[in-house]
């Protein structure tokens, strides 16, 4: 399946009528990822007929309340519906604090394991792994301390061809280690290389979430050439100095970094509520770089097109 990203939420600090504070499901084969969860997420989730549950990871990117106000409510919902497998969520020092007060204040159990890892926002280090993908933080210059968060797909096995297990009768046994690029040796001695057997697998997805930052002057090793990076762009580039003061990025500032990155496509997000119309945003990023759209709340971006 194809990696994809679902916009809940595209708006900066004040929540407006068509866009909500920060929140994208990434979505995989095997999971969902989500990644900020500013207030109202869960509805944005119903709204889109995405599943909550499906939701073992969250990555919050700063403890900004337009970040990470929906959790108490995306957390109390999870138990209510009777979650039982753990939640993991990835988040600056303080969160764990948080939300330790607001379960012991209500007096609440929750039915399933909540496990608080503290991402440290001054350096990039691999922070999840599991069987397809891998999850990178990368430090964001903000007001407070806050993280880029870069998945990867792994490395997939290589597709063997089904009409050569039946044409050589390959035994079940020698499957998997042709798909890992083991050759194939038949009862007579005669070698088959693997790439007669076997196509190539899909090439690794790659995605990277850039919000709330201060375009960054350096291009970091871990985004370079990823296939969709979203950054925030708060404001248009006649703000800059508002955008300067306030550590936030404008859409020029966003394209430039893009490009210095290398990355294929490039996803602007995070609006201020001042601006209504967003077809300015595409016009001065795309004057530097071509690929490039703007979040909606509720519009889905395949990560490779
Ligand atoms: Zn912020």
């Amino acid at each position: 399946m194809a990696l994809s990203i679902l916009i809940l939420g595209s708006g900066a600090a004040t929540p407006s009528v068509n866009r909500n504070p920060s929140g994208i499901l990434l979505k995989s084969e095997s999971s969902s990822f989500l990644i900020d969860c500013g207030e109202g997420t869960q509805l944005q989730i119903r709204k889109y007929k995405e599943s909550i549950q499906r939701i073992d990871q969250v990555f919050i990117t700063h403890l900004h309340a337009d970040h990470y106000l929906g959790l108490f409510g995306l957390i109390s919902t999870q138990g209510l519906l009777g979650r039982e497998r753990d939640l993991e969520i990835f988040a600056p020092k303080g969160l764990k604090e948080m939300i330790d007060v607001q379960l012991k204040i209500t007096n609440t159990y929750l039915c399933f394991k909540l496990i608080i890892h503290e991402v440290d926002c001054s350096q990039s280090l691999m922070i999840f792994e599991n069987k397809d993908i891998q999850v990178f933080s990368y430090p964001l210059n903000h007001k407070i301390p806050c993280s880029a968060y870069v998945f990867k797909e792994k490395i997939k096995p290589r597709n063997l061809i089904p009409s050569k297990i039946t044409e050589l009768k390959i035994p079940v046994y020698m499957r998997n280690k042709i798909k890992m690029g083991e050759d194939f040796i038949d009862d007579s001695g005669k070698i088959y290389a693997n790439r007669t057997l076997t196509l190539d697998p899909q090439k690794p997805q790659s995605f990277a979430y850039f919000s709330d930052t201060k375009v960054l002057t350096k291009a970091p090793d871990v985004i370079q050439g990823v296939d969709l990076l979203y950054h925030e762009s708060t404001f248009l580039h006649d703000m800059q100095s508002r955008a300067e003061k306030t550590y936030h990025s404008t859409a020029l500032q966003a394209a430039e970094f893009a490009v210095k990155c290398e990355v294929k496509k490039l996803v602007l997000g995070h609006f201020s509520a001042r601006y209504n119309e967003l077809t300015d945003f595409v016009l001065e990023a795309s004057k530097v770089f071509a690929n490039v759209e703007v979040a909606k709340d509720g519009k889905q971006f395949f990560i490779s097109e």
